[in-house]
């Protein structure tokens, strides 16, 4: 569904000096899988997504999507980046509805399908209300709405549950999880929490410390539908240690 190919990006910064930010990235995400990218903060997880988004060019490498060479073409996947805005001053609906407006839906016929996708979200009876009276959880799940009403394979997630409590977290990724398992739509997620990783995923890719490289591929073998009670599984706890040894030892 999405292959990466060789990827490398390097950045100018202000005193012309080069920052090299991703070495070599390649990878694949199938048809209905759920994969994630763990990897420490500022070793270019978001730029790696900017790049299969087409929103920023690599210096090297090539994104497929299908058949389809994407290097640098925007509008061939449904991206939620990181730190992604409702805005205030539009109601949920209209919020959500938005991909659809731009997609030349008329507003009315927007609004239907918004509206009946709003209990699956957990947002029934909040069509009418306006982002700064939900919760961070709400939001987020909005947010996501929106994302998902782009409607184009790959989803691509940016930290989607980065600034919530651990307890609203925990229900966001049991709940993106029911969702998944209903409409089995193609996921890469970005996280720097290897556990929720390893709950989400069926595969993960770990990034080093900047510039990024892969250090690892892991599959993760829990059973689905998955429970909260793998979190403390035996699976799940080897997993977890391998990924923090490799991050320790970078490879
Ligand atoms: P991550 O998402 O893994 O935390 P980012 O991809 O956001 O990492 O950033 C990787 C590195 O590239 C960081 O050091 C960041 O400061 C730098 N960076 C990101 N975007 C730009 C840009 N447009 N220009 C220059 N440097 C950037
Ligand atoms: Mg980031």
């Amino acid at each position: 569904m999405l292959k990466i190919e060789g990827i490398n990006k390097e950045y100018l910064q202000r005193d012309e000096s080069r920052l090299p930010v991703l070495e070599g990235i390649t990878m694949e995400v199938k048809e209905g899988e759920i994969v994630s990218l763990v990897g420490p903060s500022g070793c270019g997880k978001s730029t790696l997504l900017d790049i299969i988004a087409g929103l920023t060019i690599p210096d090297r490498g090539k994104v497929w999507i299908g058949e389809e060479e994407v290097t640098g073409k925007k509008g061939k996947v449904s991206y939620m980046p990181q730190n992604d805005l409702l805005f205030p001053w539009r109601t949920i609906l209209d919020n959500v509805i938005l991909p659809l407006q731009l997609a030349g839906l008329s507003t009315n016929k927007a609004r239907e399908e918004g509206r009946r996708l709003l209990p699956l979200f957990g947002l029934e009876g909040f069509a009418e209300s306006y982002p700064s009276m939900l919760s961070g959880g709400m939001r987020q799940r909005a947010a996501l709405l929106r994302t998902y009403l782009i409607q184009k394979d790959p989803i691509l997630l940016d930290e989607p549950f980065g600034r919530l409590d651990a307890l609203t977290r925990a229900e966001m990724q049991k709940w993106l999880l029911t969702i998944w398992e209903k409409m089995r739509r193609t996921i890469l997620l970005v996280t720097h929490d290897v556990e929720e990783a390893i709950f989400l995923s069926d595969r993960i890719y770990l990034l080093s410390p900047r510039p990024g490289r892969v250090l690892k591929e892991v599959i993760v073998p829990l059973p689905r539908p998955r429970t909260e009670r793998m979190k403390t599984e035996e699976d799940l706890i080897e997993i977890k240690r391998i990924l923090l040894e490799a991050l320790e030892n970078k490879g």
